[in-house]
């Protein structure tokens, strides 16, 4: 199967390159040219100029790019290149309604969409042991089977379109729980004048560890949030279960609390951090009281 890749950012590359290494990638597609052109350069594949011309080349498009109006987009663009019989497989992280629009939008012309998002952070992409759910046609999701492979470890099918997204968006909802409680947890420590380093070494083996205070509560202790999951990207993904939540009447207070912290984040120009860098957010909350950091009395 000739598989092109689409969207080669932060996660996009990363899969690109897993493509490549399982024998599968032909050609790379970029809104900004230059990243397409240079892994084309450097894996040996080709970089059409359009998404239509990519799309002519190949029986697979996995595409990995922002937001839903960003899918709909490449969907549009790939449909004029498409032959009939191919699959699109789209990893970004988007609302079940619109997975369901692109597979439709892409129905006529005999081309099956497969909402394909994933879980895993960069790490997981760089490592090829994604979480993958799926939703989409049966017959798609067995024909997928090599491209999703290459991409990740934990692959399941949720039933139809969107349904990938649905589980998705439950996953968004557990790590705003997460990265905040991890956040606010070492504000807390650091203010107790504790050893960080050893604290996640030992935490990160009790019952209160999680991936993100493994992999992130370092970000914290050394004040650097490097761009792995932008906030802004997890402040659009919150924004989509609070649209999902509210069809039922109900607000989440985890996801209201977190689309509050985030967008005072992105005010604050932080909006392209990782999300570990809601702990700026958390270790405020102790500078104002300064009540720990209070030198000790001298002795009589
Ligand atoms: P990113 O680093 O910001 O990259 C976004 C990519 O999408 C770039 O290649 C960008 O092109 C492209 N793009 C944006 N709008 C586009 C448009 N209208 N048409 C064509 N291409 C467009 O984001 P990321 O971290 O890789 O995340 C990508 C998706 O995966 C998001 O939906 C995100 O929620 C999801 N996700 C991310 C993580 C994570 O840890 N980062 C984990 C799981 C899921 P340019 O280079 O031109 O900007």
């Amino acid at each position: 199967m000739r598989v092109a890749s689409v969207g080669l950012g932060a996660m996009g590359i990363h899969m690109a390159r897993n493509l490549h290494r399982a024998g599968l990638l032909t050609a790379v597609w970029n809104r900004t040219p230059q990243k397409a052109q240079q892994l084309a350069a450097e894996l040996q594949v080709a970089a059409p100029a359009t998404l239509a011309e990519l799309a002519s080349q190949v029986e697979a498009v996995v595409s990995c790019v922002s937001a839903d109006a960003d899918v709909l987009e490449v969907v549009h663009g790939v449909a004029a290149g498409l032959k009939s019989g191919a699959l699109m497989l789209d990893c970004s992280t988007i609302g079940a309604e619109t997975a369901r629009q692109a597979a439709q939008l892409l129905e006529p012309r005999g081309v099956q969409f497969l909402d394909c998002p994933v879980s895993g952070g960069v790490e997981g992409a760089r490592d090829g042991t994604l979480a993958i759910m799926v939703g989409g046609e049966p017959a798609a999701f067995a024909r997928a089977q090599p491209v999703l492979a290459a991409l990740g470890r934990t692959i399941t099918h949720f039933g139809p379109s969107g349904s990938g997204q649905a589980a998705k968006a439950t996953n968004q909802i557990m790590c705003a729980g997460i990265i905040e409680s991890v956040a606010e947890a070492m504000a807390f420590a650091h203010a107790q004048g504790l050893p960080l380093d050893k604290l996640i070494d030992t935490l990160g083996k009790g019952a209160g560890s999680s991936w993100y205070f493994v992999n992130r509560a370092p970000n914290m202790m050394r004040g650097a949030y490097p761009a792995g999951f932008r906030v802004r990207l997890h402040l659009k993904d919150l924004r989509i279960c609070h649209e999902m939540a509210a069809r039922f009447g109900v607000e989440l207070p985890v996801v209201e609390r977190m689309l509050k912290e985030y967008a005072e984040l992105i005010a604050r120009g932080h909006g392209d951090e990782d999300i570990s860098a809601t702990y700026r957010l958390k270790e405020e909350l102790f500078e104002r009281t300064n009540i720990m950091r209070a030198p000790p009395p001298l002795p009589a």
